[in-house]
């Protein structure tokens, strides 16, 4: 018996631990920067690499969140207008929850595939497979970019007539007192009045260069 379980130890050793391996999937972070009036997203395509989705799926999901134009370029995601990290984190991650990983086990080894024209989500790994759920309306998304009582990173692109430092997220403009051009931020959002949104500071992150 003893001998039994020692070559069964020795045999569940030698075998790949792929199973480990995928537990330890991260989501991956988005690189942003902006060039002029447009979003850069750096390592988008390492992005859709590691969700094993087509880029171009993954790019269309994102240009209806944000409800923008863009395009692939290179490596690179190009959006028109000013989005930040955490919301492009944000909708990088409803993606993954949507279009890649497995409701049952929860492993990103998934493929789509149609069935009767619905979109369906199956699983490698258990089997399980799900429809795909609907999508939302673009213009409700939207209004969610920027909330009410969350915190932000954000730097300040200028400054106001009355002297309040100004930031831009999507279509967003927020006003920021007592912080200067340049710097970066932690703010917190006080007020939003349709899209002008008014933030006080929690925490300097970043000097003014
Ligand atoms: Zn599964």
């Amino acid at each position: 018996m003893d001998n039994y379980l020692e070559g069964l130890e020795r045999a569940m050793q030698k075998m790949p631990a792929t199973k480990e391996s995928k537990e330890r999937f991260v989501l991956p972070s988005p690189r942003v920067f902006y060039e002029g009036k447009t979003t850069v997203l750096e390592n988008f395509m390492s992005i859709a690499d590691t969700l094993n989705r087509e880029p171009d799926h993954l790019m269309k999901y994102l240009l209806q969140e944000l409800g923008t134009a863009g395009k692939i370029e290179g490596q690179r995601g190009i959006f028109q207008g000013k989005f930040s990290e955490p919301a492009m984190a944000r909708h990088i991650e409803s993606y993954f929850e949507e279009y890649v990983v497995c409701t049952e086990c929860r492993l990103p080894d998934t493929h789509l595939t149609k069935n009767d024209r619905v979109l369906m989500l199956k699983c490698d790994a258990c089997g399980a497979h799900r429809p795909v759920r609907k999508r939302k309306a673009t213009t409700t998304v939207q209004k969610d970019l920027i909330e009410e009582g969350e915190t932000y990173e954000l730097r300040i692109e200028s400054v106001g007539n009355k002297g309040d430092g100004i930031a831009k997220v999507d279509k967003f403009l927020i006003f920021v007192p007592h912080a200067v051009k340049g710097e970066v931020v932690k703010v917190k959002i006080k007020k939003i009045s349709g899209t002008l949104a008014f933030a006080e500071i929690v925490e300097r992150v970043g000097k003014a260069s």
